[in-house]
């Protein structure tokens, strides 16, 4: 029997472009900071993709004996939020406020673990300030218009992160708003001035509201000290946030800011990068609605390595179902099955063969395909020898202990309870949808519906008042 060599922990660390063995800086507890949502609307599947692959993250450190204090940062002011509060006559908080909720909501349904701190960036501002003001005394930045900026010729190893020579930037040219192109390095603003209609906050640089950037340079500094263990991010974030992150940071501290950068790639939709702008998105909710379990989009979202981009298809979706179905079916049967008296040994072999081949896929960058290979493979074969006998009584404890450490990270063997999938003003939402569109003759969307709330355990009644509902 061979046993592979156990091989250290290892991550992709975007900085240095390599495969590199990955330990905390105290050898205990580890240090993580990971960019948040801005709350401006719903989150969509793309988005939840980058938020499962650290919940995988998490959880495998945790598997592998670490302490974890892990930081998200909730982005609660910029320049979309400001404009949809306005549209919708709401305060920043009020509307900020509901899509908090919403994401919390979205990230509990997948069962995405809590960071240890979550923070608001408004709740922040003090220690945006002091971090602009640290710049300033040591020449990072200049003034423009009630506005401050980061002057990028200042820090020399700008570029480092994404890897791109930003040699030829222009100083002083400068960018104020939060979205940014992808091409050019331009100087970028650190506290922005106040506009009329705009939500503010007093400064020594006068009134006015921080940039996206300093948000989370400030804040993981606050709750982490100088120098992170991890940062973690989705792919688009390289370039410019995290760069421009790194400059601030550490021109202000002198120290490395993060050891690791680890990135997630694009969750992509008939070639194209699921998004907002591009309008091809969904939500976690719009696939619920249409009655797919939300496991099956864990288990999607975490089936491909962060690393490759991700191809969203109701194939794919399809086979994250029967998958779950499989791991299910077989804990029933080593739950539920009479085994022969005795203990089968090749087999207690196999089964610590599978729960190194598990251990190691996961070690090597967290490479989830293979680690669920590893488990299909061995159930194939275990369920075998269920059916032909040399499964035995004994080797049921360390068959379902491969499951527990299965589970601890991938985390899809127990179903969601279906009355906690659907809130009352949903199944109002689709019984309204439903009424428009037998109005509109449209039978077969509306029998859609009317077996997406079954699934949910939602039973509809038509009457002559109209449709009534009830939980089974
Ligand atoms: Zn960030």
């Amino acid at each position: 029997m061979v046993t592979r060599p156990a091989m250290a922990l290892r991550f992709y660390n975007t900085l240095t472009q390599r495969v590199e063995e990955f330990q905390p800086q105290d050898g205990r507890t580890v240090r993580m900071y990971t960019c948040g949502p801005t709350v401006w609307n719903y989150v969509h599947i793309g988005n939840l993709r980058t938020f499962t692959f650290q919940d995988i993250l998490r959880r495998w450190l945790r598997y592998r004996g670490y302490q974890l204090d892990h930081v998200m940062n909730i982005t609660d002011v910029d320049d979309r939020i400001i404009q949809q509060a306005n549209a919708a006559g709401k305060t920043l908080a009020e509307y900020t406020g509901q899509y908090t909720e919403a994401f919390l909501a979205d990230c509990a349904t997948l069962r995405l673990e809590r960071p240890e701190k979550l923070v608001r960036a408004t709740d922040h501002i003090a220690d945006m300030i002091r971090l602009i003001q640290r710049l300033e005394e040591t020449g990072h930045t200049y003034r423009s218009e009630g506005s401050v900026y980061f002057r990028i010729a200042t820090f020399p190893e700008y570029g480092k992160l994404s890897h791109a020579d930003f040699g030829g930037i222009k100083d002083g040219a400068r960018v104020d708003t939060d979205k940014y192109d992808k091409e050019n390095a331009r100087d970028f603003v650190l506290w922005k001035g106040r506009k009329e209609g705009e939500p503010y906050w007093d400064s020594p640089f006068g009134p006015g509201r921080p940039g996206w950037h300093i948000e989370c340079s400030a804040m993981a500094m606050a709750y982490l000290g100088e120098t992170l263990d991890i940062h973690a991010g989705g792919i688009d974030l390289t370039f410019p946030h995290h760069e421009n992150e790194i400059a601030q940071s550490e021109a202000a501290s002198g120290k490395p800011f993060a050891r690791f950068w680890l990135h997630s790639e694009h969750l992509l939709v008939g070639g194209a990068t699921m998004s907002k702008s591009a309008g091809n998105f969904f939500t976690l909710r719009d696939l619920l609605a249409q009655g797919w379990q939300p496991e099956a989009v864990r288990y999607l979202l975490a089936s491909v390595p962060y690393r490759k981009k991700q191809v969203f298809t109701f194939d794919a979706l399809q086979s994250a179902s029967t998958a779950i179905e499989r791991l299910r079916n077989y804990k029933l049967r080593l739950d539920t099955e009479k085994f022969p008296e005795g203990t089968h040994e090749a087999l207690l072999q196999r089964t610590a063969q599978a729960v190194a081949d598990f251990e190691a896929a996961l070690d090597d960058d967290l490479n989830t395909a293979e680690a669920l290979a590893s488990i299909f493979e061995y159930i194939r074969e275990t369920n075998s020898a269920m059916d032909s006998g040399e499964f035995k009584a004994g080797n049921v404890a360390a068959a379902r202990d491969l499951m527990e450490r299965f589970d601890r990270v991938f985390d899809v063997l127990k179903p969601t309870a279906a009355a906690a999938l659907i809130s009352d003003a949903e199944i109002e939402a689709l019984l309204a949808e439903r009424a428009q569109a037998k109005k509109a003759r449209n039978f077969q969307r509306a029998d859609q519906i009317r077996a997406a709330l079954l699934e949910k355990g939602v039973i509809l009644e038509d009457t002559k008042e109209g449709t009534r509902w009830r939980r089974k």
